[in-house]
């Protein structure tokens, strides 16, 4: 291995958005230490790197500490599960990795005094009062509710996060990650986008829950990897949003999906979870110019592509 590639570390590489990391990454010749424990990931999104060198996986919980080798110049905390179904199943893990993981991935990073990025999420803004949200904005967040563990642990992770930067001076990046999807979301994570596709593959009825007004704001995956890449190497040390800010509504999103399929599979509705967020748009105004990052994918076009990668690999 050659000594003056740059390493890498993702934690959380072999889910949906980490397995797309680890593939830039890789691509663009970084030594790439992907740490995964499989509890809502999947080695199928990795398998074409395993063995390749340059490549490591380890399997580990991260919440129990990293044994990474020493050498390390970026980390990139991305460990957790995602989807509020999993989140909700999988309560006491999801705090763990966010408080647990977060402070051992710090760690790691604090010894190499390698630079640091977390992925954290639109949900430390709870259900909005204020919209678009806009980085500045403190949220509104049900401390005690179901999506708490979730939204609380990412709080925290940033809180964290901040401390060491300012404690131990590491280079830290925070990412708030907006509603993002494309090809290896699992077909039964839970979320809207894999959800409807599954249900109209199997020429099931859409599962819109409550009335379906609630918004979204879909990115597609190359874009929120592209603006996570263009994070990492930015002088950017406050959170930034990256996400696409064209807003729909569910109902909005069933019609696409099912257009696009051209199957008339129609509508159930079922009860709104609890503490859905009623609206969610990011305000993209520091990406477009800290990091001169806008998503380019259109919604129609990452839904076809991630429609073909369905029906060729579910
Ligand atoms: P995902 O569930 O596909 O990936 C998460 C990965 O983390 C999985 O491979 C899982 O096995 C791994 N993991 C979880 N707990 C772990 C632990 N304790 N130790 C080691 N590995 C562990 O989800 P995703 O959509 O790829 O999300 C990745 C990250 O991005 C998460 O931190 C999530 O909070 C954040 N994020 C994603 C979205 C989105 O829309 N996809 C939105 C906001 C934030
Ligand atoms: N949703 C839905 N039907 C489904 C799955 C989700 O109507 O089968 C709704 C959900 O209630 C939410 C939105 O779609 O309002 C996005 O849900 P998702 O689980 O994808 O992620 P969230 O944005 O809530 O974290």
């Amino acid at each position: 291995m050659s000594r003056n590639k740059k390493t890498i570390l993702i934690t959380g590489g072999a889910g949906f958005v980490g397995s797309h990391l680890c593939d830039r990454f890789f691509n663009d010749g970084f030594k790439v230490i992907c740490v995964d424990n499989l509890i809502t990931g999947n080695k199928a999104n990795i398998i074409h790197l395993l063995g390749r060198p340059g490549f490591q996986f380890i399997k580990q919980n991260v919440s129990n500490g990293i044994d990474a080798p020493g050498g390390i110049d970026y980390v990139l905390h991305f460990a957790s599960p995602a989807s509020p179904v999993d989140y909700i199943n999988l309560p006491i893990p999801t705090l763990k990795v966010g408080a647990l993981g977060t402070h051992k991935a710090l760690g790691v990073a604090k010894k190499n005094k390698a630079t640091f990025l977390l992925a954290s999420t639109s949900e430390v803004y709870g259900d909005p009062l204020e919209h678009p949200q806009k980085e500045t904005y403190w949220g509104h967040v049900n401390p005690v509710g179901p999506r708490s563990v979730y939204d609380e642990a990412k709080r925290f992770a940033e809180a964290l996060t901040m401390a060491y930067r300012r404690v131990h001076k590491i280079n830290t990046k925070i990412i708030r990650i907006f509603n993002t999807y494309g090809p290896r979301m699992r077909i039964k994570d839970g979320r809207v986008v894999p959800n409807f596709i599954d249900q109209v593959m199997h020429n099931k009825p859409l599962t819109v829950y409550g009335d379906g007004k609630q918004t979204r704001s879909f990115c597609y995956v190359s874009d929120m990897v592209d603006g996570i890449v263009r994070l990492l190497f930015s002088n950017c040390s406050t959170p930034v949003n990256i996400g696409n800010p064209k807003e729909f509504t569910i109902l909005e999103l069933a019609k696409l999906i099912t257009q696009l399929t051209g199957k008339k599979v129609g509508i159930v509705y079922k009860p709104l979870p609890v503490d859905d967020p009623k609206q969610r748009r990011p305000d993209i105004t520091l990406a477009k110019t800290k990091l001169r990052w806008t998503p380019k994918v259109e919604l129609k076009e990452g839904l076809s592509q991630t429609l073909r990668w369905f029906m060729e690999n579910a």
